[in-house]
């Protein structure tokens, strides 16, 4: 969680989306109705990017961010749409994605970075996301998925109201729930086996990275947004896109590299996972060593931290609360903007202190929404959400935690809130300040064996060995030479 304002860009991407015209396709060479015009392309993009900034920031490694500025660049100019004004860039997130907006705007995540072995495999999805932007695949919102992919907490139903105000105060991420069709996921395959090739790398690399994607989302459920989500079979993709490569390199015989170690070395020192100082949570405390402060977490919830807010609740899902910033200079001006943002009634509200911050506690109802033929419910004690907000000023910022339920509930649930809220104070703990995250590491293996022997004799923790199997694109058993360039983990 970085805490960033809500931006406002979205609405206007996604009315141009919507907007109808008639284009020739780049890619295909058809005429095509529903095509943005490409000054609407480039708008969505220039407009869309403060946003992706805001909500996950640029991972700070100037070497990183030259290299996909460079290969982005060379291949955009031998790509079927070589005059946009891309851009390139990457965001400092541990989730495996990668993903485009319209004009030429192209993302990788620092933890998709990580999980590349090689330069090859990086243009691989490079050319697919490139694919996109130069086809003018039109994106779609999947908003009905909204809170299941990002909302975070997985698995949990939250009672549909409550899970309102979450998706109001995420609306930042919805760039990241654009999704495309199955057969435009195919062309951008195709695409990127083409782009990659044009620049010199062997795109049989790009099949086998989807191997380390089937891997990773079969172990742990992790979501891949964008990248597969709608790829049912990442085995027949991984075929098909190896397929390609062979006949693109039979017809078109030339060197196709791989680039192996000069991806490692590339990304030796990245961090990897979770980074400590946007927030960690340990024994049902949440700290941020940032902006030093810490709550606790009761007992059992489960909970997600994001860039712009962290969410918690209980298994049964029908209260949770929200950390997120409010706007204004001074509590009541917040309090002002959280009742306008969210069109909150006021029930009653306090001026107090906590912990020797200035606060504000607001009690306050959202009214049902519209229902299907759009006339307003009946307020009830089982569709009205009751909301319990502390507005904290600490350390420059002014902080909002909500805690929500149902009407009819709202009284067992206020304890909860309040023993939450109170106990938000400021973080001093010099162990909790000076968290590292982990880093990948590149060694040369000291020895022949399995990667699993290897990584034993290179000191790594038996936690670490799934993980690190899947970031060097193998199995535990595979053989392993000596002075083989591998990752490893450490602060
Ligand atoms: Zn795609």
């Amino acid at each position: 969680m970085k805490y960033y304002f809500k931006p406002r860009y979205l609405v206007l991407a996604v009315a141009l989306v919507l907007a109808q015209g008639c284009a020739r396709n780049p890619v295909t060479g058809k005429r095509e109705i529903s095509l943005m015009s490409t000054e609407q392309e480039i708008a969505i993009g220039q407009q869309s990017h403060p946003s992706v900034v805001a909500t996950f920031g640029l991972y700070e490694d100037q070497k990183l961010q030259n290299f996909i500025k460079t290969k982005g660049t060379a291949m955009a100019k031998i790509s079927h749409r070589p005059d946009l004004p891309y851009q390139f860039h990457v965001v400092d997130s541990p989730v495996v994605n990668a993903f485009a907006v319209p004009g030429g705007y192209v993302y990788f995540t620092r933890g998709i970075m990580a999980h590349f072995n090689n330069e090859a495999e990086f243009a691989g999805v490079l050319g697919h996301e490139i694919g996109h932007i130069t086809a003018r695949h039109s994106a779609r919102q999947q908003s009905g998925q909204l809170l299941s992919q990002i909302g975070l907490i997985a698995g949990l139903v939250i009672a549909p109201q409550l899970g309102g105000l979450a998706e109001a105060a995420q609306q930042g991420l919805g760039l990241l729930m654009l999704s495309y069709s199955r057969a435009h996921e195919t062309e951008s395959d195709q695409l990127g086996v083409e782009y990659s090739s044009k620049i010199g790398y062997d795109a049989r690399e790009m099949a086998d990275f989807f191997g380390t994607l089937k891997t990773l989302s079969d172990r742990s459920g992790q979501s891949l947004p964008t990248f597969q989500s709608t790829h049912p079979d990442p085995a027949n993709r991984e075929k098909k896109v190896s397929q390609w490569a062979t006949e693109y390199q039979k017809a078109n015989p030339g060197n196709y590299s791989a680039e192996r170690e000069d991806y490692l070395r590339l990304i030796d020192g990245m961090v990897y996972g979770n980074d400590p100082k946007q927030g960690f949570v340990e024994d049902f405390v949440f700290y941020h060593p940032e902006l030093k402060f810490q709550f606790p977490i009761p007992r059992n919830w489960i909970y997600e931290n994001s860039p712009s807010q962290f969410q918690m609740a209980p298994k049964d899902g029908k209260s949770m609360m929200l950390l997120t910033l409010a706007q204004g200079n001074t509590v009541e001006e917040a309090a002002q903007n959280v009742v306008k943002q969210y069109n909150l009634q006021v029930v009653e509200n306090q001026a107090t202190t906590i912990n020797g911050n200035r606060a504000m506690v607001l009690i306050s109802r959202q009214a049902p929404q519209q229902g299907q033929q759009g006339q307003q419910q009946a307020q009830n004690a089982d569709n009205t959400v009751q909301i319990a907000t502390w507005l904290i000023q600490y350390g420059g910022n002014i902080y909002a935690m909500h805690g929500m339920s149902y009407l009819n509930q709202f009284t067992s649930n206020f304890r909860t809130f309040q023993s939450v809220a109170e106990n938000f104070r400021s973080l001093s703990d010099p162990d909790k300040l000076n968290r590292k995250p982990d880093r990948i590491r590149i060694k040369s293996a000291p020895r022949d064996g399995t990667l699993q022997e290897v990584l034993q004799s290179l000191q790594m923790p038996a936690n670490h060995m799934n993980d690190l199997a899947v970031l060097n694109g193998m199995a535990l058993k595979d053989r392993v030479t000596r002075g083989t360039l591998i990752k490893t983990l450490s602060k």
